[in-house]
């Protein structure tokens, strides 16, 4: 063509690479750590002592070495995180550091396994369950196996799928977790056996990967396939670990597997600070690192550079109470500043005040929004504050506890996609099966069966024989199908399109469905904007199943990162993260810690570490309240009196300074102390309303 346009290429300017001195920015131990040469590192250490900053210096220190990039592995828990810690790095060392593979264990093994699973026998084209996607298909085995209806005592899906996912996290055997935590469920013992049978055999033959199977074939393609172990392993040359207190058996296997050739390892955690046993974690692995690695140097820090001296002192009295602890008591040279405060509240709307007001009086003091956050133990909990600070126009970001992508009409939109990727995702046939008017659960039994019967043709579902009350839904469904995997051809925007489709047929069922459909229309907007985002089907429900997104800033909507806004978050979410002002919400018994967290000595003391998670946040001012009266329908009652956190003891609030919320009068309920004559009687206007008409 003629009339083509030159476009040159536009100067390409890097940052100058700054010269790290890595001596005068990491005290004597980080320095050690940052730049040890090679083996096994165990960096174990309390909140606060520069844990994640020396790992992305230790980044940096290998790429100044000559290590390549690409052959340094950075895991964390978070994505959010990674790619904030090699943001840092590139900030010391330029922009070769965003070579680093950075991500979490099952972006990792994602990414692995579509590299590698072919040549293991796993099909390329997987489909990721999710939880509720995985409970769904344990309730299908459940009921082929007829133990649904033989008795109703037999556990629910989200039972069977937790003993499940705890069996194959951490070893431990299935008896021994019934006898631990089901008690009542023991005499079914070898029926869970049948359960998970069926389950594993069904995820096989319609090539469905649960989570956990993305961490179990990573090890398996480790410890037992030779060849490929030495090639996934032959990837990296050194691999770090953040947040090493809440990595779990089988992540251990794999870190093993991953530097069996070079034993270069550096991990870095905090047992006081593990909080996710629930699902699996162990802080064996922290523990047990030194004598897995033999020779492997151990680094502790002490000195706590993020909060001021009266913070620490009521954290470190905090964590005092914990039954077992293995890291030192912290301090720091930032004396001065206020106690915290401990702010006692009448009731849930006084709180929500007294943090909105405060918030504005500390913006005023010139702390930005996005360096304050609300932290709290559950998404729901943030409710009320959320209603206020929209009334206030206070901008803010929630991150965790969103239930965007567990909404039931996001998952029937998915359903669509996912049948087409993978005509053999029997879950999600069911799903959109059912959505459709004229189909039930016999049909859409039949309908799966007849495709199991063609090997999942992408045909079989059109040579269906539905009954009549069906034929009408079948064949706009056939239509539908046929239509999307006919719009074939990778191209930008794809994805939105077929949503698009699919909700010329679903925004109708969604109609008929609910009385209040806008607001689930409008997150259906808000997927359609995040499938823009991806340049094709697989990459997008693999990285929503994955990844999904976490924050309301992640959805597209919300706030921006540069915005300045405040944030909101559970207390998991809020791990690794710093702020100038943290405000600890509802630390009331039941709630922080949580009524349903409170079955074991266990359990307890997990609670604990996750309120000092919360509170060791805080760099220069922590409140932490808790209302005195709560309506609460959850715990059965109408309403209650609350009892402080039971963390909070006497001695840990010595450390704290107490504020009482004093109350405004509402001017208009106070009695008009002037009136002396009453205007009127309203007694007596009523007296006589029930008298017999002619007394
Ligand atoms: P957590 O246990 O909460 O994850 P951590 O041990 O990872 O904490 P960092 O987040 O790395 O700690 O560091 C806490 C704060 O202290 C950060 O703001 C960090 O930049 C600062 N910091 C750490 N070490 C130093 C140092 N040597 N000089 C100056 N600032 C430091
Ligand atoms: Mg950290």
């Amino acid at each position: 063509m003629n009339d083509a346009r030159a476009y040159p290429p536009r100067e390409r300017r890097v940052e100058p690479k700054r010269t790290v001195d890595f001596a005068a920015e990491l005290n004597a131990a980080q320095h050690a750590a940052a730049t040890h040469r090679d083996g096994p590192l165990l960096i174990v250490a309390g909140a606060g002592t520069g844990k994640t900053r020396t790992l992305v210096y230790r980044v940096a220190h290998l790429i100044e070495r000559g290590v390549p990039p690409q052959r340094i592995l950075l895991l964390t828990f978070t994505r959010r995180a990674a790619q904030e810690m090699l943001a840092r790095a590139e900030k010391l060392v330029g922009q070769t550091s965003r070579g680093v593979h950075g991500g979490t264990f099952h972006g990792t093994a994602h990414r692995l396994l579509r590299r590698f699973g072919p040549e293991t026998g796993l099909p390329g084209d997987f489909t990721i369950l999710d939880q509720s996607d995985a409970e769904d298909l344990m309730q299908l085995s459940r009921a082929a196996l007829g133990l649904g209806d033989k008795t109703k005592r037999f556990p629910k899906k989200e039972t069977l799928h937790h003993v499940y996912s705890r069996h194959v996290n951490t070893d431990i055997p299935v008896g021994a977790i019934l006898r631990e935590e089901y008690p009542r469920f023991i005499a079914f013992e070898d029926d869970f056996a049948r359960v998970f049978a069926d389950y594993t055999a069904r995820k096989q033959g319609r090539d469905l990967l649960d989570y956990d199977d993305l961490l179990l074939y990573w090890a398996l393609m480790l410890e037992s396939a030779p060849g490929i172990a030495d090639k996934v392993a032959g990837l990296y040359d050194h691999i770090l670990v953040d947040e090493y207190q809440d990595t779990n058996v089988l992540q251990a296997r794999i870190l093993k597997g991953m530097c069996r050739m070079h034993r270069n390892i550096t991990v870095v955690g905090d047992d006081a600070q593990s909080i996710y046993a629930f699902r699996g974690a162990t802080i064996r692995n922290i523990l047990d690192f030194p004598r897995e690695y033999h020779g492997a140097a151990t680094v502790t820090l002490e000195e706590n550079y993020r909060s001021t001296q009266p913070i620490l002192d009521a954290t470190n009295l905090l964590i005092s109470r914990a039954e077992e602890r293995f890291s030192k008591e912290l301090f720091t040279r930032r004396t001065g500043g206020e106690k915290p405060w401990l702010v006692t509240a009448q009731d849930e709307s006084q709180q929500t005040r007294f943090v909105v007001d405060r918030i504005l009086e500390l913006h005023e003091e010139g702390i930005p929004l996005r360096e304050m956050a609300v932290l709290f133990r559950a998404g729901y909990m943030s409710a009320d504050l959320e209603i206020e600070l929209t009334a206030r126009n206070i901008p803010f970001d929630k991150w965790g506890g969103l239930k965007f992508l567990e909404a039931a009409h996001v998952k029937d939109v998915l359903a669509f996609l996912r049948v087409l990727e993978n005509p053999r995702d029997e879950v999600s046939w069911y799903r959109l099966l059912l959505l459709m008017p004229g189909i039930g659960e016999v049909t859409a039994r039949n309908a799966v069966q007849s495709m199991a019967d063609l090997a999942w043709s992408h045909e079989a579902f059109g040579r269906f024989q539905p009954p009549p009350r069906a034929r009408e839904a079948h064949a706009a469904l056939v239509r539908l199908l046929g239509d999307l995997r006919g719009n074939a051809g990778g191209d930008e925007g794809r994805v939105a399109r077929e949503i698009t489709r699919v909700r010329a047929m679903y925004d109708d069922i969604l109609r008929e469905r609910y009385d209040r459909v806008e607001p689930r229309l409008s997150d259906l907007d808000q997927l359609q904007t995040i499938a823009g985002g991806y340049p094709d089907r697989s990459t997008f429900l693999s990285a929503i199943a994955l990844e999904p997104p976490s924050a309301t800033s992640d959805l597209g909507f919300g706030a921006d990162a540069e915005d300045d806004t405040l944030i909101l978050s559970t207390a998991h979410s809020s791990k690794g993260r710093e702020w100038d002002a943290v405000f600890v919400i509802w630390a009331v018994d039941g709630y922080f810690p949580m009524a349903r967290a409170l079955g074991s000595d266990d359990e307890i003391e997990e609670e604990r570490r996750l309120m000092y998670v919360a509170m060791t946040r805080a760099r220069n001012h922590l409140a932490v309240s808790y209302p005195l009266n709560a309506y609460d329908t959850r715990r059965g009652a109408d309403y209650s009196i609350d009892q402080v956190s039971r963390f909070l003891d006497r001695g840990v609030r010595k450390a704290f300074q107490k504020v009482v919320l004093e109350t405004v009068a509402d001017p208009s309920l106070t009695p008009d102390a002037d009136a002396t004559a009453p205007e009127v009687d309203l007694r007596a206007l009523l007296k006589n309303r029930f008298a017999p008409p002619n007394a």
